[in-house]
């Protein structure tokens, strides 16, 4: 009650709304996510959830709910469309570390967040992202699928659930066997084409959207072998109707995976420039590729917490929830002591170059991607440390601008591309009649910089309309 109390007392609005046949958003300049003009002084009509018509000229029912947006943006909903419900933003859902496992309860955590998973919603409507895809985790992701559809409360969802991988080694050849949680697994293995099959029919089986492949680096002698099995998981994929989407680190195995079928990259390419043979790939094959450039960060600002920063929250709305910041601040006491060292400022120059050079990459990439025609989704991989859940689009958003992308087409790139990579670019993603009624209200022009999504006022989510103020978590603030 204490979420819903002071929005019903404080917006007339909302009260109404749950009874109004029809809203009209009336006056606001409209990037409907195609990427074409804005339509100034434009209506956009809602009945029930979803858009039944938008323009200039629209005829405003007189029963309608008139929400006036004159002197305001409009835009759909943002989408990302690479997130993990199953992680907390912090260390203490990273499996991946054996260290931690003596620092946090894993299994308390995954408790926590498949039993709040409430608070991540309203972490992401709460910074104007209406839709999210869930790529890979712990199999209980699954059910949020269904409770999303046509939810007014949560962004739609669409989960890839458990994930694949030959991987047996970071930090210690115990992927397969520490990736547990009630007797499930994070990953499934595709040791032989035998194995890879058994572990495409468990996802089939779990009622997931999509299969990951989670295709790590290859040891030389194995890479033939798992490279071709990237096809058989491809194929399989394909006959359960189901996305084959694929994490790689290199452009050699980028271009198998889109070989093998892959319908989404998960992350950009960044460790070389890409070549005309990927860019030909990429388009021919209709493939979505995801540009998760925010996250190549984590090397420093991992290092700088070990040097002693305190945790940083880029949340200009403060819809990052007080529990997860307690929990960075926490953890950053609880991490600092015993795993802290001392990085020299020539240590830390040298990680800064680095990975100032795989985002300029990343960047060159995607920007030589868009030319050729390519379909470029904005994602973040909300989840991994200090990758806050809701917020993390904007920054993943300016840093694709800052590339040299016009703001346009960076709305097209957190919208209609990413519902493209969900598979549900028929349903949400833009401004136009039969689409969900996902929009997003801004106080300031993001066709001129994207920074404008940070002066979100209101969020609609099919059809329901939330204010900002009532989302945040700012009256709630615990601490700082
Ligand atoms: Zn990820």
């Amino acid at each position: 009650m204490k979420l819903y109390l002071p929005l019903l007392l404080t917006l007339g609005l909302m009260t109404a709304n749950a009874f109004a046949q029809q809203q009209v958003f009336k006056g606001a300049t409209l990037y409907d996510g195609n990427g074409g003009e804005p339509i100034a002084n434009s209506v956009v009509v809602v009945e029930q959830g979803t858009i039944s018509c938008v323009g200039t000229d629209c005829a405003i029912p007189e029963s309608a709910e008139i929400i006036d947006v004159s002197g305001k943006f409009l835009t759909p909903g943002l989408v990302d469309s690479h997130v993990h419900y199953a992680a907390s933003g912090w260390f203490d859902t990273r499996r991946i570390f054996p260290m931690l496992r003596e620092v946090y309860d894993l299994d308390k955590a995954q408790d926590y967040l498949r039993q709040n998973s409430a608070e991540l919603d309203r972490s992401y409507l709460c910074s104007g992202v209406t839709a999210v895809f869930d790529t890979g985790s712990f199999p209980w992701t699954i059910a949020l699928e269904e409770t999303s559809v046509g939810s007014v409360e949560k962004p739609r969802f669409v989960a890839s659930g458990q994930l694949i991988t030959h991987d047996t080694h970071p930090a210690g050849k115990d992927v397969l066997r520490y990736q547990k949680y009630e007797n499930t697994r994070e990953f499934l293995p595709m040791g032989s084409d035998e194995e890879a099959l058994g572990s495409v029919a468990a996802i089939a089986a779990s009622g997931s959207s999509a299969v990951k492949v989670w295709f790590t680096p290859p040891a030389p002698q194995q890479a033939d072998e798992l490279r071709d099995r990237l096809s058989v998981i491809g194929n399989a994929a394909h006959r359960n109707k189901l996305l084959f989407i694929v994490h790689v680190e290199t452009l050699k195995d980028a271009k198998v995976a889109i070989r093998a079928g892959a319908d989404v990259l998960v992350h950009g390419v960044d460790s070389t420039l890409v070549d005309d043979e990927f860019i030909k790939l990429v388009t021919e094959n209709n493939v979505v590729y995801q540009t998760t450039m925010t996250v190549l960060l984590d090397g420093v600002t991992i290092l700088d917490l070990m040097n002693g920063d305190a945790p940083h929250f880029d949340d200009p709305n403060y819809c990052i929830s007080p529990r997860t910041r307690q929990l960075v601040r926490d953890g950053y006491e609880k991490l600092h002591g015993p795993f802290s060292q001392n990085f020299g400022p020539a240590q830390r120059q040298a990680l800064i170059l680095s990975t100032g050079a795989n985002i300029f990459r990343a960047q060159h990439n995607l920007k030589r991607l868009l030319e050729e025609g390519g379909t470029i989704a904005a994602a973040t991989d909300a989840g991994n440390p200090q990758y806050y859940h809701g917020p993390s689009i904007y920054g993943e958003m300016e840093l694709i601008q800052a590339a040299g992308v016009p703001a346009r087409e960076v709305i097209v790139m957190a919208t209609k591309n990413g519902a493209k990579a969900m598979g549900l670019e028929g349903t949400l993603g833009t401004v136009e009649v039969g689409k969900n009624a996902d929009l997003v209200v801004l106080a300031e022009d993001p066709g001129k910089d994207v920074a404008a999504f940070r002066s979100i006022t209101h969020v609609m989510r099919f059809g329901k309309l939330h204010s900002i103020a009532d989302l945040s978590y700012a009256s709630e603030k615990a601490v700082d």
